[in-house]
Parts: C-alpha cells; structure tokens; sequence
C-alpha cells in the first residue's frame, strides 16, 4: 500500500495524524512550517522536531521533493526551464518566468497527458500518470528555493491536463494559497483547461477567485475537432456556457487562448468567425502563434497575419493580447524539454531514467 503522503494533506489532517501518532498538535503546525513555508527538501533538516519524531513519519510517511534533472536559463529574458525528477523515476517540466509584476511558474499537472491536441508536444507519449498535490507544490517550492526570489504567480499551463486530476488540482489550490504556507493570492493563479466542461462547472461552484483559461484555438466546432479531440466529447457551445457559467459563479473574466496555425485557424475569416462566436462575453483572447513541433507540420502565421487577426478582434470590441514569446533559445515548445529527455533516454536503453 502506498505510504500518506504528509505534504499532500492539509493543515486539519495533518494534526489529526500527527496527533494520532500520539504528539502533541504544535508538532503538526512546526512540521507544516517546514513543508510549506520553509520548504524543507527532507526531515533532517526539521531540527526544532525530535529526532525520533523525524525517525518515526520517515518510516511511516512519504515525502515528496523533487531532483534537479535539468535547468536552463534563457540569455533573451532570464525565463528558466526546469526539468525535474520524480520519486519513481519519471520527470516533469516547470518554466519560471520574470515579469515587472513577479515571478510566475508555470507547472506540470501531470506526467504526460491523454488529451492529444494536435499541435501539442506533451501529448504525444500519452499519460503516465497524474501528479500528486505535493508534487505539483515540489515544482513551485523547488524553484523558489533554487533562485532564491519569491514566487508572486503560478499559472498551471504545464504538461497535463489539470482537470483530468481535479481532486489533486483542488487540494494543490488550497495548499498554495493557504496562510500558512506560501499564501498565494488566488487571483494570482491560473488554471488552464482544453475544456471538460462537467469539471469546469464544477470548478465553478467552489467560487474560487482564480482566473480559467480555456484553450479554444478555433472559432467553430468543425475546425476545434481537427485540432482537439477532445472537441470530439463536448460540443464547443457546451463548453462556452460552462464558461459563461464559471464567470456567473465567480465574477471572474474568462481567458480564451488561442494558438494560431497558419492556413488551419489563422485567416482574418476565422477572426470575424471567432468574435462573433464569443460575442457579448466579457474576456480576455490570448493568442498564441503556434510553436512548431518536430513531429507535426504546423506553422506560424506571419507577423502581419497575426496582427490582422488582433485587429479584428479588436475592431469587435475584444481584450487581446499576444503571448510573448520567452525562453526562445532553451527548447521550444510546451513539453518539449521533457520529450527531448524522454527521447533520449529511450534510445539509452530503459534503465538510464531511474
Ligand atoms: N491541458 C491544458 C494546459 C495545456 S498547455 C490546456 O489544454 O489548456 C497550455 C496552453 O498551451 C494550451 O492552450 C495549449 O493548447 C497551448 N499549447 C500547447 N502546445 C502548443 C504549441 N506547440 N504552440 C502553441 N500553443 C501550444
């Protein structure tokens, strides 16, 4: 059976087990401190608590914390490219990003994904598995100790699909933003979705104050199908009224992205198509110019295709932006540090990623 994974609960369970454990609850507050605020790698270096406490929860409890496997730094825009290991063996992707208003992490919600957009290189190996709340807290506590400058904002927009592991996506939310971890403000935080729409209605009623971004990436359910399978299971208009639902619900504004592919979604026709299917909604467009992957051939439209299509989005009266590029010079596209590992180590022979 698989060991409870301390870092995983919160602040209640985890006086409840230390208690049981027959301690006192202000064990369970010190070892929260050191999980969540001083973000302890390993129980030695919980020296307030006692070394047969320590002795104890190491043999009977899982901690996670992750091993540096990779880390880039862009020399364009200081972005930071990590690559992490896993306790078994897999890795995982985490991007910092330096902005004027903070340092954001971009996190992985899973190992692999299931999802299969056609552009998306985090998909191709299918799902692993999904990652663990600690887990997705190790990439945020890990790059903050490594730089040593705090992180303001986490957008998870990594590989994965966060609500295909929605129970662990939630327990993750509530563990960042708790008081008496690293308290981060939730509208700070992004999640980003290809669009289940039960969990999006979901996620709504827990009335977060997080912003939702939805990957639309076409203005029609025709074109969403060639480049989303999952456009297979939810009609888009199924999944623009749980959109429309989640702001009702949370008074927070929708981000749509949209990851322009040259002669597929990027014509000033499917620009006209895109504004008048979000029509009255109150949100924000992020367009993507698509990063090319190896194994597919999709292209970036010019820089002045790009630009017709914010103007009339913009002539529609619509909020638009487009995602810089960061990190140009460390490995590509989304998911493609981790692939390239993957790759690599497969040809090594199996054993050369334990
Ligand atoms: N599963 C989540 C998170 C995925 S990654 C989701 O679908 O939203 C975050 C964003 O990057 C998504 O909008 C995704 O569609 C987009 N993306 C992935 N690969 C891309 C690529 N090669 N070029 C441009 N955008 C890409």
């Amino acid at each position: 059976m698989m060991k409870t994974d301390l870092k995983s609960l919160t602040r209640e369970e985890l006086t409840a087990e230390i208690t049981a454990l027959g301690e006192k609850p202000f064990r369970a507050g010190q070892l929260y401190q050191w999980m969540h605020q001083k973000l302890a790698r390993d129980y030695d270096e919980m020296t307030n608590l006692p070394k047969a406490l320590r002795e104890t929860l190491r043999e009977q409890y899982g901690y996670t914390s992750h091993t540096l496997v990779d880390r880039r730094i862009s020399k364009l825009d200081g972005t930071e490219k990590y690559l992490f290991g896993l306790a078994d063996g897999n890795v995982i992707e985490s991007v910092l990003m330096r902005y004027q208003f903070g340092n954001s992490v971009c996190i992985s919600s899973q190992a692999g994904c299931r999802m299969g957009c056609r552009f998306c290189a985090s998909t191709i190996g299918g799902l692993t598995r999904n990652l663990l709340p600690s887990e997705m807290l190790d990439q945020v506590y890990a790059i903050q100790k490594l730089t040593g400058e705090r992180v303001s904002h986490v957008v998870v927009m990594g590989t994965g699909e966060p609500l295909d592991n929605y129970d662990n996506l939630l327990r993750f939310l509530k563990l960042l933003t708790d008081e008496n971890g690293l308290h981060i403000s939730q509208r700070n935080i992004t999640v980003s979705t290809c669009g289940l729409t039960e969990q999006i209605r979901k996620l709504a009623d827990e009335k977060l104050q997080i912003t939702l971004a939805l990957s639309l990436h076409a203005p029609s359910q025709k074109k969403r199908m060639e480049l989303m399978p999952v456009a297979y299971k939810y009609d888009i208009s199924e999944v623009l009224d749980a959109c429309r639902y989640y702001f009702e619900q949370t008074g927070r504004r929708m981000t749509f992205e949209y990851s322009l592919v040259d002669g597929v979604n990027a014509s000033v026709e499917d620009a006209r198509e895109l504004a008048r299917l979000l029509g009255g909604m109150n949100c924000h467009i992020n367009l993507i110019p698509v990063n090319p992957v190896s194994e597919r051939n999709y292209t970036q439209p010019g820089r002045s295709g790009v630009l017709a299509f914010k103007n009339v989005l913009e002539n529609c009266g619509k909020t638009v932006t487009i995602r810089r590029e960061m990190g140009r010079d460390i490995a590509g596209a989304c998911g493609q540090l981790r692939k390239g590992y993957l790759d690599k180590h497969k040809q090594a022979g199996p054993d050369a990623v334990c």
